[in-house]
């Protein structure tokens, strides 16, 4: 069966009692914790796993990874995920693994707001499917209904649609859903707001009692959560967010260094005074990454040292290690500026400025990982003074000089 494993990164749970981990620079949040990273332990059809494949699919995306499992067990899902991150095929994979090929009854009937739309996820099924001989039509306002009654006569294991032409085809008797075990409404919450959420009620109505529900959107306000709650069985959330940067929770410092050649011992005493969890000392080239990796072990300090001309494996050893905290002190480039998630990691230091402002807000963002308290140290030389007035003005906040009590605030 599917090997699934829990989020290592330590997994914590807000008001509502959902899971937040995270997965990169995303942030998921949900009451469904089981991730499944590959398609092959997906336990799918072969014919499907073929068609995914041959699709050019070789991983599943964050939200793929999380929700097709629950879809194709059978559970009611909401799941919310920005355009673009794979939300088609999830609900497409999930329904051609749970029909039965050899039944041609509808057994899967996905609504969409827009005729294109509706297309679009018909094309993809097709795509996908097509090394099990799936029969799926679109049934779309503006095309001749005699032509939909004479498919769906032929037999169509899924039918796709925008919900006016597929309640005419229910009342017609044309599209009959006795067999319907799965009910999918794309973009959501668009569906159940104004407009459409009285479509949708009269084909839901008509469906068996026992349908599963699969949402999916971008987005998810409240009220239409609220709404869901009339039609949905204990439903599996599973959200998947950009991480949304702050500097909320980081304390920002400057060391004024005067000069280059001073960076180096006012970095050994600030190791000698204060006992840190875990640090990161960000540097702008490999080259002086290099240079002070060896002038660190020198002093008998434990450090690693990652950047880009390093080969894969060995930069995963190095991550594995810092992860663990068998290493404490990682010296690096803006290789790891953006979304490595080490939830020790209680101070960044820029030995170097960073040469853009908006690697600033994410190297930074390395530290206080959750609400954990964290702290930024800049080093600053005579040339770099107006690089950080720069760095407040951008981020509209003050970075003041370091205080002597510093241990105290780490
Ligand atoms: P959404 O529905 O979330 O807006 P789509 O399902 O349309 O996103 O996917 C966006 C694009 O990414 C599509 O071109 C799709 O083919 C592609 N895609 C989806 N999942 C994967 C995957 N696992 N690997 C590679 N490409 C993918």
């Amino acid at each position: 069966m599917a090997a699934t494993k829990v989020d290592s990164n330590a997994p914590v749970t807000n008001a509502e009692g959902n899971l937040i981990t995270r997965d990169g620079d995303q942030i998921i949040e949900s009451n469904w914790n089981e991730v499944t990273e590959t398609f092959d332990d997906m336990a799918l059809k072969e014919a499907l796993l073929r068609g995914v494949y041959a699709y050019g699919f070789e991983k599943p995306s964050a939200i793929q990874q999380r929700a097709i499992m629950p879809c194709v067990k059978g559970r009611d899902v909401i799941a919310q995920a920005q355009s673009g991150t794979g939300k088609t095929a999830t609900f497409a994979i999930s329904i051609l693994q749970n029909i039965d090929l050899a039944n041609p009854e509808c057994q899967a009937m996905v609504l969409a707001p827009t005729r294109e739309l509706a297309q679009q996820i018909q094309k993809v099924v097709l795509a996908l499917g097509d090394y099990m001989g799936v029969q799926c039509h679109a049934c779309i306002g503006g095309t001749n209904v005699q032509n939909d009654v004479v498919k769906l006569g032929n037999g169509q294991h899924v039918v796709v649609g925008t919900p006016g032409r597929v309640f005419d085809m229910i009342s017609r008797r044309a599209l009959r859903v006795n067999s319907l075990k799965m009910f999918v409404l794309d973009e959501a919450d668009e569906m159940l707001s104004r407009g459409f959420k009285e479509q949708i009620y009269d084909v839901f109505k008509n469906l068996p009692g026992n349908v599963q529900v699969v949402l999916l959107s971008a987005t998810m306000p409240p009220e239409v959560l609220e709404v869901t709650k009339s039609f949905m069985r204990d439903p599996i959330r599973i959200l998947v967010k950009k991480e949304e940067l702050t500097l909320e929770g980081i304390r920002q410092f400057y060391i004024n260094v005067d000069k280059e050649d001073w960076k180096f011992d006012t970095l050994c005493d600030l190791y000698q005074t204060v006992s840190i969890a875990q640090s990161i000392i960000f540097c702008n080239t490999r080259r002086k990454v290099d240079f002070l990796t060896k002038q660190m072990s020198a002093k008998d300090h434990t450090v690693s040292s990652m950047h880009a001309d390093m080969d894969q494996r060995e930069r995963e050893t190095i991550m594995r290690e810092f992860r663990s905290g068998s290493s404490r002190v990682l010296i690096t480039t803006d290789l790891l500026a953006r979304g490595i998630d080490v939830q020790q990691v209680s101070l960044v230091i820029n030995y170097d400025l960073p040469n853009n402002r908006e690697n600033y807000i994410h190297r930074i963002g390395r530290g206080g990982r959750f609400g954990r308290k964290g702290c930024a140290l800049n080093f600053v030389t005579k040339d770099d003074f107006r690089l950080l007035k720069d760095i407040e003005q951008y981020y509209n906040t003050k970075i003041e000089e370091m205080p002597t009590d510093i241990a105290n605030l780490l």
